[in-house]
């Protein structure tokens, strides 16, 4: 394969943002968990500039290794695509998760098209299943790209909410909801499967209506993912002062999934089964218990 340009040296800031782009050693992490049905997670930057204030990510070692707060820097894995390519004997029918500790289409993505040249060398993997997980309409950016990929590739959106007014306190750098709708959109007219991770589940203005909206977009699937939370996790004091402890409850997640059951009854074979979905993201490593709570 031939080497990919790099892009010329970034200024050290990117809208507010601290870059340090960084050579990274490897690029596929193994999912070991059977339940997620996932063969790797591929991650093609070190931190997030959505900096969603729950972020399960922050609490990961490496995240730490940031030089400023969660969702302040992001390190680029310049590498990431020849790395990639140079390990693609791994992935003879695989599936690849993009991504699970980072947005693949957060607004580096439009610098840095490292996402974008990840996908060109998962195309030429014929036998490799792609997941790509974001919470950004820049996906739309490469929907020729994405539609080339066929029935082996599906997009999933983070749409935590349907109130954008809650999205401005939890994910205030993350795209507005409308625009997720809209991609949502887009990608099913263009033929490409798309699920919906309501995920993690915040305060939900009316769920019969979030969900029945989730339908008319055009998505195949949704799932619906809790939050889970340590008490001395500082997020667990902005659910507090907003009067939204309910989202950890498990009668409040249960009832937002009985709305997105009516709407995307899963398959006969699976009703006298627990729903697994297939697009639910890896849960967290380590320090922190699992902030994806998947419910189907
Ligand atoms: S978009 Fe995902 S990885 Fe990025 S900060 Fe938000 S939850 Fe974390």
């Amino acid at each position: 394969m031939t080497p990919l340009p790099l892009p010329s040296e970034p200024p050290p800031l990117f809208q507010d943002l601290l870059v340090e782009p960084e050579e990274a050693r490897s690029i596929l992490r193994p999912q070991k968990d059977e339940r997620y049905g996932f063969g790797f997670a591929l991650s093609p930057y070190r931190g997030c500039g959505h900096g969603c204030r729950y972020c399960y990510v922050r609490e990961y070692p490496n995240a730490l290794h940031g030089p400023g707060d969660w969702g302040g820097w992001v390190a680029p894995k310049v590498n990431a695509p020849e790395l990639l390519w140079s390990q693609r004997h791994k992935l003879h029918q695989a599936r690849v998760f993009m991504a699970s500790a980072t947005d693949p289409y957060q607004p580096l993505e439009r610098r840095y098209r490292l996402s974008r040249r990840c996908l060109e060398v998962l195309l030429l993997c014929p036998t490799t299943e792609v997941i790509v997980h974001t919470r950004s309409p820049l996906v739309l950016q490469d929907l020729e790209l994405l539609r080339d990929f066929g029935e082996r590739l599906s997009v999933g959106l983070s749409i935590p909410t349907d109130d954008d007014t809650v999205r401005q306190i939890v994910e205030p750098h993350a795209p507005a909801i409308p625009s997720r709708w809209a991609a949502v959109e887009r990608l099913a007219a263009a033929g490409i499967r798309v699920s919906i991770g309501v995920a993690p589940l915040m305060a939900v203005h009316d769920a019969r209506v979030f969900a029945r909206r989730a339908r008319t977009s055009g998505a195949s699937n949704a799932w619906v993912g809790g939050l889970r939370l340590l008490k001395q996790d500082p997020f667990y004091k902005v659910l507090a002062d907003h009067g939204w402890l309910k989202v950890l409850a498990p009668e409040y997640k249960e009832g937002i999934r009985a709305a997105f059951l009516e709407v995307f009854p899963p398959p006969k074979h699976k009703r006298e089964a627990r729903v697994e979905p297939v697009t639910a993201p890896p849960g967290p490593m380590a320090s922190q218990p699992g902030l994806f709570d998947r419910v189907g």
